[in-house]
């Protein structure tokens, strides 16, 4: 899904250099599909909605103008970007951070749910990109702490979800301190009436991308086998030898079964971590880090568990997950 399509590359959009440095040693070497879609809009100014499935480079298509937006001689929040959960936000301020790793950008987490005094005091440092969930920047902003007037770009990541009951009022009300020559960057895997309406209500000539249809599972085949209970774990052993498999995701329908799968693996000789709703959330993101930067080959799961690890990639591919898992 993030193979280019029409051929771009990241030189094209003449970029800082610092910050084409940072894509490339991030390990990107051409633009996704998203990305070449919006990556050139956004840098020219216009609002933005864009959809594309998850996993297809959402984050970077709108970090890279978002960074090279950024003066970072000018020690003011310039960029703000919404969030629907605290650990989203820590991966996009790493993705940040990756990006712009020879930029003097500063970038800033807060979401609720940590010390608002901390934030306050972190406040007092040069921050140039504020990532978080939209209550805490509302209270920051409502405190005076958080000034924003300079802020020229917001960025809504999981629009759809920012755009719950929960967050909306808000964002709405974040906006008025914005600066009005602000542009807004909508992105989501769905479209439902309520992002349809904010779009109504706040964005300027927004440019619409869908890229949707032409982004299903391009280029992975699916199979599946019927299995008998007890053949289960004697027909993932023969999968392990015969198939040449980098990592493994393996989801179970309860915590008991994620052990007992994750033990039967060791056993078989594999290695394996796995994740589930009885841990504790750093432990699972502390596991999840390490499985993703392959310290070990197999990570069992239970789907419910591993959206909050993970939840830009896997939120709304496994949404029939959803339920008492
Ligand atoms: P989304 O938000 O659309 O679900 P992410 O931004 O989380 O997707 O990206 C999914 C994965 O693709 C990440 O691991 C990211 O590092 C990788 N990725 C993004 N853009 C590129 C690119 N241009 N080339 C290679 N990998 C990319
Ligand atoms: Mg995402």
């Amino acid at each position: 899904d993030v193979t280019a399509t029409k051929g771009n590359e990241f030189e094209d959009y003449f970029l800082k250099r610092e910050l084409l440095m940072g894509i490339y040693e991030k390990g990107f070497e051409r633009p996704s599909p998203i990305q070449e879609e919006s990556i050139p809009i956004a840098l020219t100014g216009s609002d933005i909605l864009a959809r594309a499935k998850n996993g297809t480079g959402k984050t970077a298509a709108f970090c890279i103008p978002a960074l090279e937006k950024i003066d970072q001689d000018k020690n003011v929040i310039q960029v703000v970007i919404l969030v629907p959960t605290r650990e989203l936000a820590l991966q996009t301020s790493q993705v940040c951070k990756e990006l712009g790793k020879h930029l003097q950008i500063q970038v800033m987490v807060t979401t609720g749910g940590t010390s608002l005094k901390d934030d306050i005091m972190r406040l007092y440092q040069p921050v140039h990109l504020l990532v978080g969930t939209p209550g805490r920047i509302l209270d920051l902003a409502k405190k005076g702490v958080c000034i924003l007037k300079d802020c020229s770009m917001l960025i809504m990541d999981e629009a759809d979800k920012l755009l719950s009951p929960e967050f909306q009022p808000s964002i709405e009300q974040l906006i008025r301190f914005l600066s009005a020559k602000r542009q807004i960057l909508m992105f989501s895997a769905t479209f439902p009436v309520t992002v349809k309406d904010f779009k109504d209500r706040y964005l300027q000539k927004p440019y619409i991308i869908n890229l949707m249809d032409e982004l299903t599972l391009k280029g992975i085949t699916q199979y599946y086998a019927f299995v008998e209970e007890r053949q289960k774990v004697h027909c993932l052993n023969t999968l392990f030898s015969k198939l040449q498999i980098n990592q493994s995701i393996i989801f179970c329908n309860s915590v008991n079964r994620v052990e007992l799968l994750a033990k039967k693996i060791t056993e078989l000789g594999y290695s394996c971590f796995y994740i589930h709703a009885k841990m504790l959330q750093d432990h699972r993101n502390r596991v999840f880090h390490d499985f993703r930067n392959g310290a070990c080959r197999n990570l069992v799961c239970t789907g419910w568990s591993i959206r909050k690890v993970w939840p830009s990639w896997i939120s709304s591919e496994f949404d029939h997950l959803r339920g008492p898992l």
